[in-house]
């Protein structure tokens, strides 16, 4: 393909008078056609007609092995839901992936590592116990070299298998995973299963990952995955409470609070509350917010 690119520039340019352009850059739909086709591609099908045709005239100048290949979708159902697509999608950024034998594996991606962590499914019995095991590590490596894949993961990747107890059994599992890895595109160095039943690997990255493609950061927890719980956010403000009480002059105090907490604050917490009231002579308004953050409330002395 590139020869041919070649060839074409240099005719061009021997025709071309200066100043002319004699190549462009490959466009998006181009580009997806030159790096990941191959034969294992079965079928390349396209919902657009424009494109379409871009990519008929692409790859019968380039690619016509792939000639047969390419077809015109043109259902009522939107192609990604048609094909499943959707839903990988979805997979490919959730935390928990279900396997068919009803195990899961656990994708958890932090700056400095990938971790995959194992699951089995419900317990079957110690007679086949081991066997079930085996056979759910065994579809997780499948799973995990496609997770790898579609989520573009990088650098160091630590996978948790369920433990094994036979020496037969973990090198089974180790090789069906250097087996699958040979198919990724992206370099990647594996070591042996550790003592723990740890398989450290790295595995070289050159975009960006699915996730950094598709998602932000949670603005709601920042991204720490977490928030405070209502019973904390209620004493977090009970003590601010106690401090305006001591300066406020009014005799009206007004809170507030997400749902959740002010739910607390006038049910659990109503002790609390009501001997604050009385021991400073205040009488407390409890509202609740719904456009609050759990972790937001505000404190006046004056309605607002
Ligand atoms: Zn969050």
């Amino acid at each position: 393909m590139l020869v041919k690119i070649w060839k074409d520039l240099l005719r061009k340019s021997s025709k071309a008078k200066a100043p002319a352009m004699i190549y462009k850059d490959l466009t998006f739909i181009q580009r997806v056609l030159r790096d990941i086709t191959d034969e294992d591609v079965d079928a390349i099908i396209v919902d657009s007609k424009g494109v379409y045709h871009q990519v008929e005239k692409f790859i019968n100048k380039y690619l016509l092995s792939m000639k047969s290949k390419v077809r015109q979708y043109s259902e009522d159902t939107p192609i990604f839901e048609h094909y499943g697509i959707e839903l990988e999608i979805e997979r490919g950024i959730n935390n928990k992936i279900y396997l068919k034998s009803g195990g899961s594996i656990n994708v958890d991606q932090t700056e400095a590592l990938v971790s995959i962590d194992v699951n089995t499914g419900k317990y079957v019995g110690k007679k086949t116990l081991e066997e079930t095991i085996l056979k759910t590590n065994l579809e997780a490596v499948k799973e995990i070299s496609y997770q790898l894949r579609l989520r573009n993961c990088g650098g160091i990747i630590i996978i948790d298998f369920i433990d094994m107890d036979k020496e037969e059994h973990r090198d089974t599992v180790y090789q069906a995973l250097l087996e699958v890895l040979k198919k990724d595109r992206a370099k990647t160095n594996v070591l042996p299963i550790s003592g723990l039943g740890l398989v450290e690997m790295t595995r070289k990255r050159t975009r960006e990952t699915l996730t950094r493609i598709l998602c932000n950061t949670c603005p709601y927890c920042e991204g720490t995955g977490r928030v405070k719980s209502p019973i904390t956010v209620c004493y977090d403000l009970i003590r601010e409470l106690i401090k305006v009480v001591k300066k406020a002059k009014s005799q009206k105090i007004y809170v507030y609070a997400h749902p959740e907490v002010s739910a607390q604050l006038c049910g659990k917490e109503l002790d609390i509350i009501e001997t604050l009231e009385e021991q400073y002579s205040k009488n407390f308004v409890i509202r609740a917010e719904n456009s609050y953050h759990i972790e937001q409330y505000e404190i006046y002395a004056h309605e607002f």
